[in-house]
């Protein structure tokens, strides 16, 4: 049996900030840009601050970093901070809903440049390293049939 793994923090592997299920399906190899590797690194510090602040239950990681072919394939925003191995999509069963712990890290001191609740995953995005202060800005997916995803400002129930 051969290892994968290529630890990124103590508790998140390269291999979890990469997984694609629909890449996978179509074919796709999900393998990020040199150049990346330190905001993946970043990114999984901030997780495993998340994970603190969570009770140290495991975070599940629904998507994080996104090639340009991948984020294509499932309709991500062109400017979307997946892209750049900033954001990450993901769900931690063990503290409580999304919305619970989207409200958990509006309270917390955690710096982050986005936070959206999606309903069913957070998306999370830290901010570029050129960036001295995080925007924190926070907002809610409202999806409806037929109809591009909108957003509203806060976290909505
Ligand atoms: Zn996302």
């Amino acid at each position: 049996m051969t290892s994968n793994t290529d630890p990124l923090s103590e508790h998140f592997d390269l291999s979890e900030l990469t997984v694609s299920q629909a890449a996978a399906r179509a074919g796709l190899r999900n393998v990020p840009l040199p150049g990346y590797r330190e905001n993946l690194r970043r990114l999984a510090c901030a997780l495993e601050q998340i994970r603190l602040l969570l009770g140290g239950h495991p975070i599940v990681i629904t998507s994080g970093y996104r090639s340009a072919d991948v984020n294509r394939l499932i309709g991500g925003a062109p400017q979307s901070a997946h892209l750049l191995g900033l954001a990450a999509d993901f769900i931690c069963p063990g503290y409580g809903t999304p919305q619970q712990i989207c409200q958990a890290l509006l309270d917390s001191p955690i710096g982050f440049d986005q936070l959206i609740y999606e309903g069913s995953w957070v998306h999370f995005a830290i901010p570029d390293s050129r960036l001295e202060d995080p925007r924190r800005d926070v907002l809610t997916a409202i999806f409806a049939p037929g109809q591009n995803t909108r957003y509203a400002k806060g976290i909505l129930a």
